[in-house]
C-alpha cells in the first residue's frame, strides 16, 4: 500500500528529530523537508509524526 506523506515546513522548528527517518531532511533553512511524496513503508514515519513537537508530519493511503 503506498502512502502520500506531507511535512509542514513552515510549522517545523528545527528540532531533527524526523531526520532518523530516511525521507526527511534538514536543509539550508534550517527545516525539514520531505524528500519523496509517496512511500510504501510508513513504519518510520509514524514513528516520527508521533514525535514532532508541532505535529508537522502526516501521511494518508496514496490515492492516484
Ligand atoms: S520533528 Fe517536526 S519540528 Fe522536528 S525537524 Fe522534524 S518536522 Fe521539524
Amino acid at each position: 500500500m503506498a502512502y502520500n506523506i506531507k511535512l509542514d515546513s513552515d510549522a517545523c522548528i528545527g528540532c531533527v528529530a524526523c531526520t532518523r527517518c530516511e525521507y526527511f531532511e534538514m536543509r539550508l533553512d534550517m527545516k525539514a523537508h520531505a524528500i519523496q511524496a509517496v512511500v510504501d513503508d510508513i513504519s518510520c514515519i509514524q514513528d516520527v509524526a508521533e514525535d514532532c513537537p508541532v505535529g508537522a508530519i502526516t501521511y494518508r493511503q496514496y490515492v492516484s
